[in-house]
């Protein structure tokens, strides 16, 4: 399990650090949340431990920007502030749990144990990436606030898209998934799919998020070109 601890003051990093380590995790160290942001980028973390006073911003507004990148790991936040509008705000945010300083690293190791316990949290019912919105509790779709009609099959394609979101997913990883084993082979059906989604999802818009990855498969990219 590897943990990323982002906290500004070295001797409670380093003190952090040694305590989650002799429990068996391996963890790395940020000193900024620009750090932190990067590694987050960079590297598979199971979990996030984030001090909210940073040398350059404020870690909520850095858990703001991992949630907005669909990073579904848990983020347990550390602060002196224990009031209950910094804990709501940062909930809100999307924190996971929250440990008011000073501490006790016993306490600490049982709520990272408790929160990797979980397992990777897929509570977001409303999945964004630019201006294009899925809930999955309702199953609609909209884009620039306008709603979208799919069919069944669209739908699930799409949602499978928008759950590894920048990931390239082969077509037939898609078959698999979206259709079953019968139709291996026949992945050129994805192709078919595709063309309806970014018929219905790009048509008329600037930004196509739907991108075609040449002899891999197919993403959902807020940053495409093609
Ligand atoms: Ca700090």
């Amino acid at each position: 399990m590897r943990i990323l601890a982002i906290e500004d003051e070295e001797r409670l990093l380093g003190i952090l650090s040694r305590s989650l380590k002799a429990e068996g995790f391996s963890v790395d160290g940020a000193g900024t949340a620009q750090e932190g942001l990067e590694q987050i980028k960079l590297s598979h973390y199971d979990l996030v431990i984030l001090d909210l006073q940073l040398p350059d911003g404020s870690g909520t507004s850095l858990l703001r920007q991992i949630r907005q990148q669909q990073r579904k790991m848990p983020v347990l936040v550390l602060t002196a502030r224990g009031d209950i509008e910094s804990k709501v705000e940062n909930f809100e945010a999307g924190a996971d749990d929250y440990l008011t300083k000073p501490f006790a690293l016993a306490e600490l190791t049982i709520r990272v144990q408790a929160l990797l316990r979980r397992g990777p949290l897929i509570q977001e019912n409303v999945l964004k990436v630019d201006n294009l919105e899925l809930n999955r509790l309702t199953r609609q779709v909209r884009r620039g606030g306008k709603r979208i009609e799919l069919s069944p099959k669209e739908y699930s394609l799409l949602e499978y898209l928008f759950l590894h979101t920048g990931r390239t997913l082969s077509r037939s990883m898609i078959v698999e998934r979206i259709w079953d084993q019968s139709f291996e082979g026949l992945t050129n059906i994805v192709d078919v799919y595709i063309g309806h989604l970014r018929h219905k999802v790009d048509e008329g818009f600037d930004t196509k998020l739907i991108r075609t990855v040449r002899g891999l498969g197919y993403s959902l990219d807020p940053h495409s070109k093609s």
